[in-house]
This record gives C-alpha cells, sequence and structure tokens, in this order.
C-alpha cells in the first residue's frame, strides 16, 4: 500500500466532498425560516423516532421485498463502515498480516467481525441483485428507470466483489501457498483463496492491491456522488426525521399574522422555491425516489396528473438548476428562473388540485416527507394572492363566507333535520356534558342528516346530557383550508372559537372526522382548547359503558371504510369496527386495501364541492370497486363525505347493489324499540329481535 496515494485520495475526495455539502447547506439555508421549526425542540422524542426509522426501518417494510432488499443494504453498508476503516489505514500500514485493529482477523473480536461482515456481503449483494432485478426487469410503475440507480448498484456489486477479492488474496499471502486454506471466520475470503492460491506470489499480490484500491476509491467515488444524486438520502435522512413535525398528523400550520402579511405585501403561501421553509427544502434532498407514495395516491391509481413523488423530483430539480440565482452567486440576470411562479412554470395546477390531502404518500414515504403542507401552501398562493382555483370552489367559500355552510344553508335552515327528535339546543340550556357538533354535512345535506338523526337517538337512548349549537353552530372552516383559503379558515375559527368559548365549552362531540380534526388539532392554534371526541369512539364508550345495548339482529355484511380524516391521520381504526362487532347480526369484513392502507373516497381537500381533476376514472368509483369486491352487502362510514362519496359512487357504475350507511344508523337499527322510527337503517333487513 502507499501511504501517499492513500492521503492525496482521502484528502482530494473529503475537500470535494466538504464544497458539495457547502452547496447545498447555503442552498438549503434560502428556506423561508420561521415556516418550520429548524431548530428542534424535544430532543428525545425526535432522537427515538430517528432511530425508530432509520435504524429501525420501520416503514421499509411495507413493500416487503424492495423493504428487505433496502435492510440489506443498510445494515450491510453500517458493517462495512468498519471495514472501509481498516482499509484506509491499511494504506498507510500496508501490512496485511498487521493485527493492530482489535476488528482486524486474528483477535476473538475482530474474527467474529470478519463472519458478520462476510453475511452482511452476501446481503448486500442478494440486496443490490433485487433491486436490479426491480429495476430492469419487473419496472413497477413506482420506480423510474435512471442510470444514477443503476450506477449506485453496480459500484455496490463491485464493491462487495472486491472486498472477498481483497480477502481472498490476503489469505494466500498471509498462509502461503501450502498454509491452510479454509478459514470459517472469513468463508468468503478463503472460498476464494483456494483457486488463487495456484498463482504465482506476485500475482496474488497485484490482485491483492488491485482489490484494495478498487474498494477504497470506490468508496470515495460513491461519496462524492450522494450529494448530486437520490442516494443524498444517506446523508440527510437522519437529520430530516429528527426534525419531522412532532405535531399531530392532521393539523396544518397555520400562517401567522396573516393581517400583517398583507399588509406588508408579503406572498401569503409559497409562490416561489425560496418561500418554503429549510425542513421543506431538506425534503426535496432526502427524497429517494422510491415511489411508495405515488404508488398509494389515490389521484395517481386513477390516473390524474398528481405524482407526490414528481413533484417532489420537479421541485428538487428546480432548486438544484437554479442554484446560482438562488444563492446570489449570479447576479447578471442569466439564471432567474428561480423567480418565476412554481405554478405553472414548475408544477402543472391539475396537479396541485388533484390532491384530496388523505395522507396516503405520508403514511408510506419511509423518509417521512411531507407532501400535505406543501401542497397546501401552494394551493394557499393561489387562492389568496392570485384568485386562480376551481370555479366550483368559489362558489362553496362564498357560501362559507355569506351563511356558514359550504352547502349554502342558511343558519335558520340548520336545525331541519333534527324535525320529530328531542333536540336539546345549547342556548336554552346549561345542563350539558357534551355539545353534539353536528356539522354542515350532517346539518344540511340530506343523506348526512340521517346520520346526526341516528346519533341524537342514540344519545338521547344512553341518557347523555347533551346539546347542539343549532343556528349558531357554523362550518368549521376545513374545507376552505384545505382548498387554500387559509384567510377565511381563520376568520371561521375565530367565530367559533367565540362562540364555544362564550358557553364555557369543554367537551365536544362529532359525527365527522373532518370537523374533529379541525376542533381538536387545529383550533388549539387560534386558542380554541377542547376535549374532542368522535362518534366512533364516543358510541364504542357508550356500548362498553352498558349505557347502550344493541339487541336487534341486523341482518349484514359489512365492509367498514375507513375515513382518510378518522383512521390515517387520527389512529382511529378499532372503533368503528368494535361498533359494528357488538351488533348481533352483523358479519364484518374487511377490504384489501383497509386502516392505513385505506383509500380515500376522493373527497377530502375541497374535492367534495368540486369535480375530480380528469383522470382514468373517479377516486370515488375506484374505491367503492374495492369495498364491492369484498362481496359485502353493507358499506359502513363513520364520516358523512365518505358516505355522500360512495353512495354516488355506487349508482354511477354497475355497483348499484350495495348499502351505504353510517355506523351509528346501522346502530340505531340494532338499539332502537319496537315502533321507534327506522331512520336511515330501513335500508338494512332487521327481522329479528
Ligand atoms: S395527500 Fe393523498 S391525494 Fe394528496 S398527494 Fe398524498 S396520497 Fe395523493
Ligand atoms: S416522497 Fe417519500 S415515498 Fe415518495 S418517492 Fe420520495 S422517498 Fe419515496
Amino acid at each position: 500500500m502507499n501511504p501517499v496515494v492513500t492521503a492525496v485520495l482521502l484528502i482530494v475526495a473529503f475537500a470535494a466532498f466538504a464544497v458539495s455539502v457547502r452547496r447545498r447547506w447555503r442552498l438549503l439555508m434560502i428556506g423561508s425560516a420561521g415556516r418550520r421549526r429548524f431548530v428542534p425542540d424535544r430532543v428525545g422524542e425526535r432522537a427515538r423516532g430517528a432511530v425508530r426509522f432509520v435504524l429501525g426501518q420501520t416503514r421499509l417494510t411495507r413493500y416487503r421485498g424492495a423493504g428487505l432488499a433496502h435492510e440489506a443494504i443498510f445494515f450491510a453498508f453500517v458493517v462495512l463502515l468498519v471495514r472501509s476503516l481498516i482499509l484506509f489505514a491499511r494504506g498507510f500500514v500496508g501490512d496485511p498480516g498487521f493485527g493492530y485493529w482489535i476488528l482486524d482477523g486474528g483477535t476473538p473480536l475482530g474474527n467474529l467481525y470478519g463472519l458478520i461482515k462476510d453475511v452482511y456481503v452476501v446481503l448486500a449483494v442478494l440486496g443490490a441483485l433485487t433491486f436490479l432485478y426491480l429495476r430492469l426487469v419487473v419496472r413497477p410503475h413506482r420506480m423510474t428507470l435512471n442510470a444514477e440507480g443503476i450506477l449506485i448498484l453496480v459500484i455496490i456489486l463491485v464493491m462487495m466483489v472486491a472486498d472477498v477479492v481483497y480477502d481472498g488474496a490476503a489469505h494466500v499471502l498471509a498462509a502461503g501457498p501450502d498454509g491452510p486454506r479454509f478459514n470459517g471466520w472469513e468463508p468468503l475470503g478463503s472460498v476464494l483463496a483456494g483457486p488463487m492460491s495456484g498463482l504465482p506470489a506476485a500475482a496474488v499480490g497485484t490482485v491483492w492491491h488491485l482489490a484494495f484500491w478498487t474498494h477504497v476509491t470506490l468508496v470515495l467515488v460513491f461519496l462524492n456522488i450522494l450529494p448530486y444524486s437520490k442516494h443524498f438520502h444517506i446523508i440527510t435522512v437522519v437529520p430530516n426525521v429528527f426534525l419531522r413535525d412532532l405535531g399531530p398528523r392532521g393539523r396544518l400550520v397555520p400562517i401567522d399574522d396573516l393581517e400583517g402579511r398583507v399588509e406588508r405585501e408579503e406572498t401569503l403561501g409559497v409562490r416561489r422555491i425560496e418561500e418554503l421553509s429549510p425542513k421543506s427544502l431538506l425534503d426535496l434532498y432526502t427524497c429517494t425516489e422510491c415511489g411508495r407514495c405515488t404508488d398509494q395516491c389515490p389521484a395517481a391509481r386513477t390516473g390524474k396528473l398528481l405524482s407526490p413523488k414528481q413533484l417532489v423530483v420537479d421541485l428538487r430539480d428546480h432548486l438544484y438548476e437554479n442554484q446560482a440565482g438562488l444563492t446570489g452567486r449570479r447576479r447578471d440576470g442569466a439564471n432567474a428562473a428561480h423567480e418565476s411562479d412554481l405554478v405553472p412554470a414548475v408544477v402543472d395546477p391539475e396537479t396541485l388540485w388533484a390532491c384530496t390531502t388523505c395522507g396516503a404518500c405520508e403514511e408510506e414515504c419511509p423518509v417521512l416527507i411531507d407532501h400535505v403542507e406543501r401542497i397546501v401552501d401552494l394551493r394557499r398562493h393561489l387562492v389568496q394572492e392570485k384568485g386562480e382555483f376551481p370555479g366550483p370552489l368559489q362558489e362553496a367559500f362564498g357560501s362559507i363566507e355569506a351563511v356558514g355552510s359550504p352547502y349554502g344553508v342558511s343558519a335558520d335552515e340548520r336545525m331541519a333535520w333534527a324535525d320529530g327528535l328531542e333536540v336539546p339546543i345549547r342556548g336554552d340550556t346549561d345542563d350539558v356534558e357534551i355539545l353534539f357538533w353536528v356539522g354542515c354535512a350532517p346539518a344540511t345535506d340530506d343523506r348526512a342528516k340521517r346520520i346526526s338523526s341516528a346519533v341524537a337517538q342514540l344519545l338521547n337512548r344512553a341518557g347523555v346530557r347533551w346539546a347542539v349549537l343549532g343556528a349558531e353552530e357554523s362550518c368549521t372552516g376545513d374545507v376552505a383550508r384545505r382548498a387554500g383559503n387559509e384567510y377565511l379558515f381563520q376568520a371561521m375559527a375565530e367565530a367559533n372559537i367565540e362562540i364555544l368559548d362564550g358557553y364555557d365549552t369543554k367537551r365536544i362531540l362529532t359525527a365527522c372526522p373532518h370537523c374533529y380534526n379541525t376542533l381538536k388539532h387545529e383550533y388549539p392554534d387560534f386558542g380554541g382548547h377542547y376535549e374532542v371526541a368522535h362518534h366512533a369512539d364516543f358510541l364504542a364508550g357508550l356500548i362498553a359503558d352498558g349505557r347502550l345495548v344493541p339487541r336487534r339482529a341486523v341482518e349484514a355484511t359489512v365492509v367498514y371504510h375507513d375515513s382518510c380524516y378518522l383512521g390515517r391521520l387520527n389512529g382511529v381504526y378499532a372503533s368503528p369496527r368494535e361498533v359494528l362487532e357488538r351488533i348481533p347480526g352483523v358479519t364484518v369484513v374487511e377490504a384489501a386495501a383497509s386502516r392505513d392502507r385505506g383509500m380515500c373516497c376522493g373527497a377530502g381537500g375541497g374535492q367534495m364541492f368540486k369535480e375530480d381533476e380528469p383522470g382514468d376514472e373517479r377516486i370515488s368509483v375506484a374505491r367503492t370497486r374495492q369495498l364491492v369486491e369484498t362481496g359485502a352487502d353493507t358499506i359502513c362510514t363513520a364520516c358523512p363525505f365518505c358516505l355522500r362519496m360512495l353512495t354516488d359512487a355506487s349508482n354511477l357504475g354497475d355497483q348499484t347493489g350495495i348499502r351505504q350507511l353510517d355506523i351509528a344508523e346501522v346502530l340505531w337499527q340494532s338499539i332502537r324499540g319496537e315502533g321507534e322510527p327506522e331512520g336511515a337503517s330501513s335500508e338494512v333487513r332487521s327481522d329479528r329481535v
């Protein structure tokens, strides 16, 4: 070995790497500070998450084959990092028999390391071959075939082969031509030593040198490719996971000081790339281009233009291509592309408006990239500054503003759902343990009204002391917020909080996951702090406490559809199923895509009030087909938006034979007494008591 060459290689490689990292760091720092914390709090929790998601590879095995292959390569790199350090040391010292490292062969620890290292060499080769097979032969839609990905895999394979060849040659040189051949602690090298022992010593020495220089050079080449490739995630994944948003999954970060920003003529939302936060830019650095987000995205799966992966890649390419202009190194105007608006220069508006904010992409992403926040930020600029958004949303915004409901139903009609029912109004009574926040859909949509009716009757039957706000209730603003109208959302939030606090509200019950998410996770940012329950949890609790006893058999084979805002974003999976399973006669079956892998119905993110963006089919139709394929005769939901979307979708296609009901409707059917109104549940066969 040659200490001078080793030293020069190391100095040149690390100097080049330092220059690249500095460039990336400067680019990261153009991000708009303050939009997301870059100085971390809750350090212990963050560190535990980094260990779980990075070392534990928690998300990777959701795709079993690719996940196991990635695990093999990841842990091989960890193990072989030690090997590389040993080899660099040998570049300075040179003697293959020199046993100065505790992990070098010959010591007990060294022997153990040698064996483990060989196991991981095999695993890394298998992992790399699996990825080559996936990329070149299987070619799943989610993966992009590019030269960089193949190059990295070839480098890994060559490094592994060089490592084994190095061991084999070292074995022959150390033991001599007649020495022992097989060493169980270095099985791969000693197997190779057999054929090599017949070569002249000089030739073995040359092979040994070649293998050594191949390994150390490729390590340094690999290091320098990283900052310019998707494999940069090897370096950025730990900080990206560490700096992740620890807030509730369903919460959007508010635009602070909206009025002040308007006065100062600052951008509302994100218009240009530098208006993304440093954390958001770090997300772009960290994307591995695995395509899992796109694979699970309901918009992408139904042929819409939106691909969350492509969105990230496009933004990253734009960022890198405009490095000089963004970091101020070029002031001649020749690189002014970064000054153009991201929409439409980099992002097609159709892409943005296809998102349902369902969170499937974020659930899947192995490196915890936030997609929804960025998409909503881009919408915010379009809506609040440019006035560019799908026409039907204008109607919804206008109705919320005018009458407090995206359905355009005025406040004095908001109690029509309660006709004939015993429904206490909060303004008329103080004897209230929990406020029932009805929500715009269950209060005003003809189909969803039957949900609020069932809930009201169940609350009365359980003896709950409850009340509704009645005409004082307004839209929470969820639709406006997710569609980018933060200004309208904040106005609604402030007005609602004033009313809720005026009644000294502590506990709220709602049958709408969107209201639930907003009241629970977003109103605290505006001073509204409440204990919020979704009716799935609340009804399950009433059954568990014996306050509701399902007795009447309801003959139905039910598939439960998980609402994204209840399930994925709030982790409520068990209680709706518990409610259904407690009803005699009900058999619950599962869709292949359910719980955190459940497919969105297509309503969230403002989609409920506009048409799907162009694509192969409606999201709701695709989801209904999945549910029908279970053989169930009834689709159950715990969300008025889902219920409406899936009901409409069933009527659109060849899926008309299936019923759609909220869990509260089925439960009421089982609990109601003789002569009490059946409500919507009359569609369910109820023939035994
Ligand atoms: S939130 Fe849902 S619809 Fe939007 S990009 Fe992610 S997976 Fe697609
Ligand atoms: S955003 Fe996440 S899931 Fe999507 S391609 Fe990038 S790393 Fe994969």
